[in-house]
């Protein structure tokens, strides 16, 4: 690697580092990923498909998933089953479990 192509890396993941939440800013789950399509995932746990997810109960949604990472009041934040990407505090999918103590 050149010296120049070395320090163009090097300016560009300090970019990265500066952005907003101090790391690159997360990309948000589609509904249409393949994760997301497999584990039932949505946006909004009220459009979960009752059919085909009968464990699905209205009370349950990302937020109170002990997989879900965000703080009180995250509208968006990680989540266990899709890597880097964010999933809404509002959303729910099959992988759904209680966060405990909640
Ligand atoms: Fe939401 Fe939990 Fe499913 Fe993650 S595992 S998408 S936090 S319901």
């Amino acid at each position: 690697m050149s010296g120049g192509l070395t320090r163009r890396v090097v300016v560009l993941r300090a970019a990265a580092l500066a952005a907003p939440g101090g790391v690159l800013a997360a990309t948000h789950v589609e509904e249409g990923d393949e994760t997301a399509v497999a584990l039932g995932y949505r946006h909004d746990s009220k459009q979960v498909d009752a059919a085909k997810f009968p464990k699905h109960q209205p009370a349950q949604h990302c937020a109170n998933c002990a997989f879900f990472q965000g703080s009180p009041g995250d509208e968006w934040a990680g989540c266990a089953m899709f890597g880097r990407k964010q999933v809404a505090a509002g959303g729910w999918c099959n992988a759904w479990a209680p966060k405990p103590g909640a």
